[in-house]
């Protein structure tokens, strides 16, 4: 896509402020949130007959996120922001009756592991793609204690409280660590052994799950998702609208439409007016907006831009016109489930 490429390189050569002004013009004059082409012939409707859907996932990561980073972030600040803000989000969901999928990654569930225990895994060769992990072992930031020790590696307290929600929330996959699922860079086999990991450590909080986010966008490895069962995952493409569409697999994808998060210098009415944007658009298409989040999202935007969002959402649910649900919920009302 030439125009694509224009302004990626065009957003290349300029500072900050620039890039803030010119993601605002693109937004106003471009007929930004774009729409999948295909939209009405895969449209198979939503729940109670709305006529568009919103669906919020958040990648629960803590410290796994981080360690091999390129920008220079502290995995462990990232793990405790985490950790004050999943209460913070698990209230703001309840005010509004927002269910969304928790994208978990499989160590948290875990309240302690031991040297060893993951040594029957195959482990993701070096790369410098997404993340530089050149050196040592995949699991050397394990601290192979407990949740109590390091708090930032497990996180059962934390699970716990999004499944003691009064708000039905699902429960996703983002690998047992976190890792680059590219064709390119993973294996076929450590992805399955990640996902058998993931799935050992849910079977004791007696979880299933359906639905999956590549960690740090980095989709591929299709077979082994489809081995395992998933049935829809998030994915980053050209569109930032659609009813989720199935892959070649039978699998359906549920396009990133934005994102919480203040990276601009933006006015929270500002923000609030682009989402809001997003929403009346997905009624008007019969699509789906999916905005996802890093937990470790900045306090301002939970407190100044998510409120009114999700308030906004709920309204629109009022009135008939937008469902609002989990990625395991819609796979389900696709597929033909309950
Ligand atoms: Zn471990
Ligand atoms: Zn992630």
């Amino acid at each position: 896509m030439p125009v694509r490429k224009l302004y990626k390189s065009l957003r290349a050569k300029l500072n900050t402020k620039q890039r803030s002004a010119l993601s605002k013009l693109v937004f106003s004059i471009s007929g930004k949130p774009f729409v999948y082409a295909q939209n009405q012939a895969i449209y198979k409707g939503f729940p109670q007959q709305q006529r568009g859907g919103f669906i919020i996932s958040a990648d629960f990561e803590m410290a796994w996120a981080f360690r091999y980073s390129k920008r220079k972030v502290d995995p462990l600040a990232m793990a405790q922001l985490e950790r004050e803000n999943i209460p913070e989000l698990l209230k703001l969901f309840e005010r509004y009756n927002i269910p969304i999928t928790w994208a978990t990654v499989g160590h948290l569930m875990l309240e302690s592991c031991k040297k060893g225990d993951h040594d029957w895994m195959q482990r993701l060769p070096y790369v410098d793609d997404h993340w530089k992990y050149t050196s040592g072992d995949w699991f050397d930031a394990d601290p192979y204690t407990d949740y109590k020790a390091d708090n930032a590696w497990y996180a059962p307290d934390m699970l716990e409280l999004i499944l003691q929600s009064p708000v039905k929330h699902e429960i996703g996959c983002h690998t047992f660590s976190h890792i680059d699922c590219l064709d390119r860079n993973c294996p076929p086999q450590v992805l399955d052994d990640e996902i058998v990991a993931c799935k050992n450590a849910a079977k004791a909080w007696d979880i299933e799950l359906k639905s999956f986010v590549f960690p740090g966008g980095t989709a591929g490895n299709y077979p082994i998702l489809n081995k395992h069962g998933f049935q829809i995952y998030r994915k980053n493409v050209d569109h930032d609208l659609a009813y989720p569409y199935p892959d070649e697999y039978g699998m359906l994808i549920t396009p990133s439409t934005s994102a919480f998060g203040r990276i601009h210098d933006w006015s929270a009415d500002y923000y609030i007016y682009r989402f809001k944007t997003m929403l009346d658009k997905a009624v008007k298409t019969n699509t789906v907006a999916h905005i996802w989040l890093h937990p470790s999202v900045d306090k301002w935007t939970i407190a100044e831009v998510m409120p009114e969002v999700l308030r906004y959402a709920s309204d629109l649910r009022e009135a008939g016109k937008l469902w609002i649900g989990t990625m395991g919920d819609i796979a389900n009302h696709i597929n033909g489930g309950e």
